[in-house]
Order: structure tokens, then C-alpha cells, then sequence
């Protein structure tokens, strides 16, 4: 194959190669892009539910499961999809090869379950193109060359795995096929009449991710601004054009609110009766940092009274919860007690536009008091405002905002807001 021939990465979601069809799909498509005279990799995700399950297997076994095995566990899903995709393809009558992510190259730290990718080393999928080969690599995992152990990058994480590959091998683009037909000024699956955004910024983007929106994983968005990769976002039921994630010069709308996002999958811990000294928080938060605990939301009321103790709140990923009362337990003294609540859930909007507009978050505020919604924790950063809610609250709190900052369409629904009528491609 010609080495000037273009590059195409493309990277297909779980739902995307769920079953036999859907995966016959795919390769029909990564068939199309490759007679199209591209040079084609293909990052893929684990079936449908494939990786939910093998989760739900491992706390079947164990409370809390060692993360190097869990590791070893969660990265055959991917496998077995790139496997089957490559024999679908050579039953099409192309040359194809699956690789899992460490014979792609993929090396990353040694942080299991959320691996992060250090270096690319791509030679193997070069010789396997300049052999006219279409290459299927397993998605979210790599290998780490400190203990030579497999990773994973985190839930969404092939993602990840397909930009960094588009950075290295210098593709044009960089195509995400999803079950949605682009990034969408809100959960489609909530607001049945948000609007498929035909360009979003790195910058919008990555808070979107950063505030819940998981059509794209936040590390994805990170490494494809950092490294200039265009991301295209798009349906792989419908040849429909999706979304396009690009510096913010070469975006034409500058609204003010582009998006309402959530986040169900939070939980808050309080650390009640804290000493209001000096250092404290520091010893809090750099323990939860040593142990890969990302921290979102923080707040610390006033102490009130002679005995000058505080009361310190913040929101972590649920799945870090146990970690996180274990590091403030293992801090000994540093507190009366603390407490947690899984219940809590966030919304939040994002808009360039936001940074030379003040009163955007006072109307958040009003819409969530005309709801009748109570705020519980509030965060913002030049471009996003996001509050700590009810979870329960949550799909009214999203319904709500969009309304009120009018980012529907009318004219364009979504063709499968309930995600209960895929939509299906003709054969
Ligand atoms: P994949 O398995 O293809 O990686 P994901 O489930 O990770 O797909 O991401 C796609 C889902 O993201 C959609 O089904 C949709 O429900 C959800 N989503 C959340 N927020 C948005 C948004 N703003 N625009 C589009 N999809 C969104
Ligand atoms: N299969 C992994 C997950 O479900 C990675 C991905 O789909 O991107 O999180
Ligand atoms: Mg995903």
C-alpha cells in the first residue's frame, strides 16, 4: 500500500459491535473507509455490557478486588471484539490483523484501572499497514514497562486508546463511532429535543467530559488537544455527519451555554470536625491524591463556636468512595468522623460564551429554586457551573436548564432519544 496513502483511525463503541450483526456492521464500514484508499485502524470496544459484567464478576469474588488481576480481567472484553471484527473483515476478502493493546504498543504508567498512556510505539501497526493489512486494535488497555503488566485506562477509555493511536501514526482524523449521532447539547437519552452540535471546542469539550457527558472520555479530549488530533463523533448506524471537536479558532459558534451536562455517578464524603488550622487540608488532600483519588467539588464551612472545627465536604467518582474513607481513616486523629452519601448527582452547564456574561449563574440558580431543586454544593470555572443536587433530581434539574437557556432545536430530534429503537443502517 502506497505510504502516502492517508490514515484513518476508527474507534467503535460497545453498543456499535454488541452482536454478530453489529459487528459485521463495523467491519462493513472499516471495509468501506479501507476501498476508499485509506490506511484504516480500527480501535475497538468490548461488546455491549461485556465490560459491566466482568466488573460485576470480580466483586462476585472479592470486596475489593486486587486491580492487577482486575486488569488482566477487564482487558480480554476488547479482545475478543478485535478478534472477531478481524475475522469478519477476512471473510470480506481483506487482509486484516488483531492486536491486543501492548503488541500495538500502547505503554503506560503502572496505575491499574486508570492507566495513563506515556508512549506510543507504533511499528508493529505500521509494518502490519505497509502490508495491506487492516488493523484491529483492543481499545481501553496497554502495558506498563515498569512491571510489564497489563493496564487499563479507565471506564470509556478506548477513547483514549484511539486518539493517542491517530496522534502517532499522524491520521487526519480521528472517528469515534457511537450510538448517538454526534455530542449533543444535552443527554439525548434525557432531553429528547437537544441539538446535535455540529462543532464543540477542545475546551467545551473537555468540561462537558470532565462534567459527566461520557460520549467522550475526558483523557481522549485531553490527549487530542494537547496533541492537535481532530475528533469527529459520529453515528455508526447512520452515515450521518457527527460532531466535530476542534481548537476554538477554527469554531464558528461561540454561544453562550452550548451544553447541559450530568453526573449520576458521584458520591460526597464529609469529614466532620476537622481542626481549622493550617496544613489540614493539605494532609486531606494530598493523601487522596497519592492514592489516584480524583477529587471534584470541594467546600468547608465556617467553623462556629470555641472549638474552631469545621466540617470539610467533597465529591469523588463512586467507584473511589472506598478508597477515599480509607485514606481519611488511615490519617488517624485528623477528625470526629465522616460521613458519605451516594445519593448525590450534578448538573452543570458549559459554554464559552459564559466567560464575558455575568448573571449566568444566577439564573442556573433561579431555574433550580423554580424547580424546586435545593443546591447542595456549587462549583464553577470560567466556562462551566455546576451544582451538587439530589440524584433523584437530576434528569429534571438537566430538562430544566436546557429549556430555560433555550438550546433545543425543534427541527432536529434525535432518532433515538429512548435508545429503545436503534437506528438501523440499510444493507
Ligand atoms: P460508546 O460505547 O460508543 O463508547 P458511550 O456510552 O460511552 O458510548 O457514550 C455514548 C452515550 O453518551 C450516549 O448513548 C449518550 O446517552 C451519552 N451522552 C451523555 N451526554 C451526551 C451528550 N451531550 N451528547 C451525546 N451523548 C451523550
Ligand atoms: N470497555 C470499556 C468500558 O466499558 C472501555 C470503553 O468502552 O471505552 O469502559
Ligand atoms: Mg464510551
Amino acid at each position: 500500500m502506497p505510504e502516502n496513502d492517508p490514515i484513518v483511525v476508527m474507534k467503535f463503541g460497545g453498543t456499535s459491535v454488541s452482536g454478530p450483526e453489529e459487528l459485521k456492521r463495523a467491519a462493513r464500514r472499516i471495509v468501506t473507509a479501507r476501498e476508499a484508499g485509506n490506511r484504516v485502524v480500527a480501535v475497538l470496544s468490548a461488546r455491549g455490557k461485556t465490560t459491566d459484567e466482568l466488573v460485576a464478576a470480580a466483586y462476585e469474588i472479592s470486596d475489593r478486588p486486587n486491580s492487577r488481576e482486575m486488569d488482566m480481567l477487564l482487558s480480554t472484553g476488547e479482545r475478543v471484539s478485535c478478534a472477531l471484527c478481524s475475522m469478519a473483515i477476512i471473510d470480506m476478502g481483506h487482509e486484516a490483523v488483531s492486536l491486543t493493546g501492548s503488541q500495538a504498543g500502547i505503554v503506560t504508567d503502572s496505575s491499574h484501572t486508570r492507566a495513563r498512556i506515556i508512549d506510543v510505539r507504533a511499528d508493529r501497526i505500521r509494518e502490519a499497514l505497509g502490508n495491506e493489512r487492516i488493523v484491529l486494535v483492543a481499545g481501553f488497555q496497554g502495558v506498563s514497562t515498569d512491571s510489564r503488566d497489563v493496564t487499563t485506562l479507565g471506564r470509556g477509555g478506548s477513547d483514549t486508546t484511539a486518539v493517542a493511536l491517530a496522534a502517532a501514526l499522524g491520521a487526519s482524523v480521528c472517528e469515534i463511532y457511537t450510538d448517538v449521532t454526534g455530542v449533543f447539547s444535552a443527554d439525548p437519552r434525557i432531553v429528547p429535543g437537544a441539538r446535535k452540535l455540529p462543532v464543540v471546542s477542545y475546551e467545551e469539550m473537555l468540561e462537558m467530559s470532565a462534567s459527566g457527558a461520557k460520549v467522550l472520555q475526558l483523557r481522549a479530549v485531553e490527549y487530542a488537544r494537547n496533541n492537535g488530533v481532530p475528533i469527529h463523533c459520529r453515528s455508526s448506524f447512520e452515515d450521518l455527519p457527527g460532531t466535530l471537536v476542534l481548537p476554538e479558532s477554527e469554531t464558528m459558534e461561540r454561544p453562550l451555554v452550548t451544553a447541559v451536562t450530568h453526573s449520576s455517578d458521584e458520591a460526597r464524603v464529609t469529614v466532620v470536625g476537622v481542626k481549622d488550622e493550617p496544613g489540614v487540608a493539605g494532609r486531606i488532600f494530598k493523601a487522596l491524591a497519592d492514592a489516584n483519588v480524583n477529587v471534584d467539588v470541594i467546600i468547608q464551612n465556617e467553623p462556629i463556636g470555641d472549638d474552631a472545627l469545621a466540617d470539610l465536604s467533597f465529591t469523588v467518582d463512586r467507584e473511589d468512595l472506598h478508597t477515599a474513607v480509607d485514606v481519611i481513616a488511615e490519617l488517624g486523629d485528623i477528625s470526629h468522623s465522616v460521613r458519605t452519601d451516594e445519593r448525590i448527582g450534578k448538573v452543570s452547564i458549559v459554554g464559552a460564551g459564559m466567560r464575558s456574561h455575568p448573571g449566568v449563574a444566577a439564573k442556573v440558580f433561579e431555574v433550580m429554586g423554580a424547580e424546586l431543586i435545593n443546591i447542595e454544593m456549587i462549583s464553577t470555572s470560567p466556562i462551566k457551573i455546576s451544582c451538587v443536587i439530589d440524584a433523584g433530581k437530576v434528569p429534571d434539574a438537566v430538562r430544566a436548564l436546557h429549556a430555560a437557556f433555550e438550546l433545543g432545536e425543534d427541527a432536529i430530534v434525535p432518532e433515538d432519544p429512548t435508545g429503545e429503537h436503534r437506528p438501523t443502517v440499510p444493507s
